[in-house]
């Protein structure tokens, strides 16, 4: 092993990178060298400090041999028993816990098991066994008089009253597709190596600018206009911190700590932030410049020059963030306040008034939107106010591919061993069509690490994230997802990184400061020729004009950052059309979204799924017991079904109205911003090269119509990339003949997934002109310096049949002649009403498997 492990270290070395933290074999190997005493010091740095924490495979090896030594079973020149048992306290939980909890019993391990425990917050279930064990253990007793001191947070430094940094600016917009390139995915759970992708593609030489900012002697502070728009992605922030941190003992290649100033930063980056430490300030940037030498007052809420001027005044936010940098994150914090509050109300004490605990709004006899009434009933309270500290239960977590491996390392780290949320599940639709080496280790090894949680898991070229995960949802309940368009088309969801989304689904619970709500409100009669695409758009295009929103990224205005969008007046959708809404919200930086819908097409969709996920079962489909669970909760929502709805007087900090008889035309979004939208008429007869049709914002119909506006050409001078978001649209369209016509057209049909849309698989040709129903436009995403417009698959297909985007009329007289079809085309999978999934569902002894 050391050979190979030395080589190792010497290729990372050569690429400026720390070695690679160690697998359970090479930790095996480690102990065994340990034990036959080669090399103390060498391996005993090792079994130290490259070892991942928590409840990785590794580390069971480190506290399996620990313990025995700490035990006295077994003996190492290099680790006494009492030392054993601190580096059991190193370890952060998980598997070290139990071992540490007897070692409480032995006289020369009991006050280094104390001390451990005391500063350890990942305690789980093993909090009721120390509480037991204090009644008879002065150590135990100790522990627990500690954890209700809080000396776990009292022991670390306070956030200081100044703190000097250099500025490293990035000007304009940075989006976590700059930070965490979707081209280096496969890299991401290698921290250090994927770093070396942030911002390469967005300035000129950007590691080399930060070494050399770095010899001025103090640490840098991120700096941007517009900070993190884009994905939820853990990953941009462990590229800046990774860069601008300060490393966390006995944790391999991972740092904490770093500041991120920006004009404005997007609402899930800034939650990731906090979550890793590190200190985000939303203030004017526009006094600082690359290279300046600054210092941050963060109570005063100043920024001040070399000179002592003050460049830029801020409001500290939230009011807890001074506990959140000193506690090492915002997750930290929640867990450990929430073991000294636990002790604390058992031991029969007051609360501890050591933390600066959130401050919840006035009172208001106002009532509440709808979002207000979904958290609240996830909370067990009537509505929750904008601006409230609450912590709503999981019902439904979704974790993709690319984000999936620091998810699965997550929660090793919080000592996870099973789901608290109701249904986690688990896609691979980012990395199907072409996946690397490393994604195929991920593919084979993470279904087992969810199912052995109790999560389920969906297999390569099943499809999207969403087009699955909305297919599990319930009426009314809250969840999450690591990828930011988890946007439930009922209920309600608040996307997060991948720290985050692990912490959900393991603690079963969300931290959330309740965001105000905007309201949309649509009127009027549906034109024809006009979709749900033009809805979407529509949305930008009627903010900017009254104001709200501006395309312009300097002092840009954005009435839905960091807000619930709350969208009414289609209550007739069907779900499928209404996640099209849910999902476009995204792209305006909303934090969530709720579609007041009736509850017919909610019952519809719900017998639909039932049939499906019985299928699933059918099929081989893991963990069953929690698809069962889900297809219960489900059947009970239909025996009663009654929805949440906003109280008539309830507030909203804007109103907009969108009346549909206005919209005449389609609207789309152009090169290259989701929030630049125009009417088709003003970017008509613009070449296209290159036609995109797939990506969670598609369904069957969109398929069906671009099929039919298509099928009487036998060639295309564009290049047409066909992508069913789901295997069983696909099938369907196969077994509709729907196929034949693309597959005439095009060699481009890709297995179910993401394609195109994530930009880390095929991508479109440099410098092409793209018609695409994909989600977002940013730079580079689709193809390098493509011009990307971002359309319904109706305008996607006629641009691909012309070779230009259509004008209006020609647009409408072409879907003039699909019109009489439309009943047929915009049809939806009723999968209750298809006979192999009905046949294949009623096989499933669901009563047994809920028993089992
Ligand atoms: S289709 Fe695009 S937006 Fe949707 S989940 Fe995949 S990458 Fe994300």
């Amino acid at each position: 092993m050391i050979k190979a492990y030395l080589k190792h270290c010497e290729e990372r070395k050569s690429d400026n990178l720390p070695p690679l933290a160690l697998d359970a074999k090479q930790t095996k190997s480690v102990v065994e060298s340990l034990i036959s005493g080669l090399d103390d010091d060498f391996y005993l740095n090792l079994l130290t400090h490259r070892v991942p924490p928590g409840v990785d495979e590794a580390a069971y090896v480190k506290a399996g041999f620990l313990t025995s030594i700490a035990k006295g079973e077994q003996s190492c020149n290099a680790i006494s028993r009492k030392h054993a048992t601190f580096l059991l306290g190193t370890m952060l939980g998980g598997y070290s816990i139990e071992s540490l909890i007897n070692l409480l019993d032995d006289d020369e391990t009991a006050e280094e098991a104390c001390k451990a425990l005391s500063l350890t917050i990942l305690i789980y279930e093993a909090h009721q066994s120390i509480m037991e064990k204090s009644a008879n253990n002065a150590h135990a007793k100790k522990i627990v008089d500690s954890w209700a001191s809080a000396d776990w947070f009292t022991s670390k430094e306070t956030l200081p009253e100044s703190i000097k940094v250099t500025v490293f600016r990035v000007d304009g917009e940075t989006n976590t597709d700059d930070l965490s390139p979707a081209t280096e995915a496969w890299s991401r759970p290698d921290i250090p190596l994927h770093a070396k992708a942030m911002l390469v593609k967005k300035m000129d030489k950007p590691l080399e600018k930060i070494e050399e900012l770095k010899q001025k002697g103090n640490p840098l502070a991120y700096v941007g206009d517009v900070v993190g728009t884009g994905s939820s992605r853990k990953s941009a922030i462990n590229s800046v911190l990774w860069h601008m941190g300060e490393p966390i003992d006995y944790i391999p290649n991972k740092n904490s700590g770093g500041i991120v100033l920006g004009g404005k930063i997007a609402p899930i980056f800034f939650n990731t932030a906090e979550d890793s430490g590190a200190l985000p300030i939303q203030c004017d940037v526009s006094e600082l410049k690359m290279g300046d030498e600054i210092t941050i007052y963060p109570y005063e809420g100043t920024i001040k020059d070399a000179s002592g001027e003050v460049i830029s005044k801020f409001n500290l936010a939230p009011s807890t963030m001074p506990d959140e940098v000193r506690a090492g994150g915002r997750i930290p914090l929640i867990i450990g306040r929430g073991l000294t509050d636990k002790t604390r109300a058992e031991l029969g004490l007051a609360v501890s008034d050591v933390f600066l605990r959130p401050v919840d709004p006035k009172n208001s006899s106002l009532g509440f939107t709808l979002a207000q009434k979904i958290v609240g009933k996830a909370c067990g309270v009537k509505g929750i106010r904008p601006g409230t500290y609450c912590e709503p239960r999981m019902s439904t977590v979704g974790s993709q591919d690319t984000t999936g491996a620091m998810t699965r390392d997550e929660l090793k780290e919080l000592a996870c061993l099973g789901f608290s949320a109701d249904l986690v599940m688990q896609s691979f639709c980012h990395t199907a069509a072409y996946p690397k080496p490393i994604d195929l280790e991920l593919q084979h090894t993470l279904p087992d690490f969810m199912h052995s949680r109790g999560g389920v898991s969906l297999k390569p070229g099943d499809g999207i994230i969403h087009s699955w995960l909305n297919r599990m949802l319930l009426p009314d309940s809250v969840g999450t997802g690591g990828d930011s368009h988890t946007r439930f088309p009922i209920g309600i969801s608040f996307p997060a990184g991948s720290g985050l989304v692990a912490f959900g689904a393991s603690i079963g619970v969300l931290p959330l400061d309740m965001p105000e709500s905007v309201l949309v409100r649509f009127k009027g009669e549906m034109q024809p020729g006009i979709t749900l695409r033009d809805l979407v758009n529509a949305i930008p295009y009627v903010a900017i004009q009254k104001g709200l929103l501006t395309v312009d990224k300097s002092n840009k205005k954005n009435i839905f950052s960091g807000r619930v969008l709350e969208i009414e007046g289609l209550g007739d959708l069907k779900v499928e059309q209404a996640f099209e809404l849910a999902d476009a919200t995204a792209e305006r930086s909303a934090n969530g979204c709720t579609v007041k819908l009736n509850k017919e097409p909610i019952a519809e969709y719900l017998n639909s799924n039932i049939t499906l996920l019985g299928s699933m079962i059918d099929s081989g489909y893991d963990d069953k017991k929690t698809i069962a669970k889900r297809i219960q909760d489900m059947k009970k929502w239909l025996d009663n079904p009654e929805l949440l709805e906003a109280d008539k007087d309830c507030e909203y900090s804007e109103v907009i109205e969108i009346n549909l008889n206005d919209i005449k035309e389609p609207i789309v979004a152009c090169p290259n911003d989701p929030d630049d939208v125009r009417l088709l008429s003003s970017v008509a007869k613009t070449s296209i090269d290159e036609v995109f049709i797939g990506s969670c914002m598609t369904n069957i119909g969109h398929f069906r119509a671009a099929a039919q506006l298509l099928k009487d050409k036998s060639e295309l001078n564009t290049v047409l990339w066909v992508v069913p978001p789901t295997r069983m649209d696909e099938k369907q369209l196969r077994a509709e003949g729907i196929y034949e016509t693309f597959e005439r057209l095009t060699d481009r049909t890709e297995v179910p997934g993401c394609s195109l849309c994530m930009g880390n698989q095929a991508r479109v040709e440099e410098g092409a002109s793209v018609v695409s129903t994909s989600t977002r436009n940013f730079p580079n995403r689709l193809g390098d310096n493509s011009n990307v417009f971002l359309a319904s698959a109706e305008v996607a297909a006629i641009s691909a049949k012309l070779g230009y985007i259509p004008t209006s009329e020609e647009y409408l007289s072409l879907m003039k002649d699909i019109e009489p079809l439309s009943g047929e085309i915009y049809q939806y999978l009723n999968f209750d009403q298809i006979a192999d999934y009905q046949e294949s569902s009623s096989n499933v002894p669901l009563e047994m498997i809920l028993q089992s």
